[in-house]
């Protein structure tokens, strides 16, 4: 059996499927079967038919290997997305490791009121100037660029790591050369960009974990996934507090700050938006659970 036996020299792809699968099911992975079918054809380079019409074919060597580690590092609940190196996000693949957040679809929210809010802009006939805050693995920058080919883009990040991330993702599809990335805490990066008042659009996907909620998260989320990405201070607030301060200095007047928010939060965050007496308008949106998600304010 995976996981016990220390080191098979050889096995079947029938067997490495079925008990890849077992061994999933038994750590608690739900999607057991499907997840082993991706990281087997992940491992042997295979198309899903490749696997199921070649159930007798014998693996071994480095196949097998690279199989038996895939399996067992799911099995410790690492995420499928890192050891798969990509994730979806609005209608393409996206490079990810541990030094980044996975997209989320939910954040896909975010793209769209960016995108509709854009475009009430762009009847002045300028290029929209827009900013992504903590932009992890580039997920919002670069779909929005996609979206957007006039848009001119700014994404920031504390992470040297996460940035080359997002740049490797931005290369991959074609718009590296519409997104400037620059490394740094919150907007700051920005005060030398000569863009303060002449900002369209402040985007950000900030950290809103409380401290209290960290131990219901699941392993995944928990122990692979980057806490500088998810942590936002005792109350998941820190972030948001600031944010909405900073993002005022960059925004011209009717310009429009989108955030996401977790679980519970908009109406706090709506609080601190009001209390700023710097925006106006609102719009707070739900995601397809009916949760509050996204938070729209426009400057004034
Ligand atoms: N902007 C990225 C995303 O939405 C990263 C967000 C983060 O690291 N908190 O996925």
């Amino acid at each position: 059996m995976i996981g016990t036996d220390r080191s098979p020299q050889a096995m079947s792809i029938g067997e490495l499927t079925r008990e890849g699968a077992m061994l999933l099911l038994r750590a608690g992975i739900e999607q057991a079967g499907l997840e082993t079918g991706w990281l087997l054809e992940h491992a042997l380079r295979r198309t899903p038919l490749d696997l199921r019409t070649n159930e007798s074919l014998q693996v071994e060597g480095e196949g097998l290997r690279r199989a038996l580690d895939l399996l067992q590092r799911r099995a410790n609940r690492e995420p499928l997305q890192y050891l798969l190196g990509t994730q979806e996000f609005c209608g393409v693949e996206f490079e990810v490791e541990p030094s980044v957040l996975i997209p989320r679809p939910e954040t896909e929210l975010l793209v769209d009121a960016a995108v509709r809010y854009a475009g009430m802009q762009s009847a002045a006939g300028r290029r929209p100037v827009i900013v992504d805050m903590g932009t992890g693995s580039g997920c919002i920058a670069v779909s929005l660029a996609r979206r957007m080919p006039l848009a001119v883009l700014y994404a920031t990040d504390r992470s040297a790591e996460a940035l080359r991330v997002a740049r490797r993702n931005a290369e991959r599809h074609g718009v590296a050369g519409q997104v400037t990335f620059l490394e740094g805490d919150l907007l700051q990066p920005l005060r030398a960009c000569g863009v303060s008042g002449r900002v369209d659009l402040v985007i950000s996907n900030p950290p809103y974990i409380a401290e209290r909620e960290w131990e219901a998260l699941q392993p995944e989320v928990r122990l692979f996934e980057p806490r500088i990405a998810l942590a936002g201070g005792e109350d998941g607030l820190a972030i948001y507090r600031r944010l909405v301060q900073e993002a005022a200095e960059l925004l011209h007047t009717a310009g429009w700050l989108i955030m996401e928010v977790g679980q519970g939060q908009a109406e706090s965050v709506r609080a601190l938006i009001e209390a700023t007496g710097r925006y106006g308008t609102m719009d707070v949106r739900p995601d397809q659970a009916g949760i509050d998600r996204v938070v729209c304010a426009q400057k004034q």
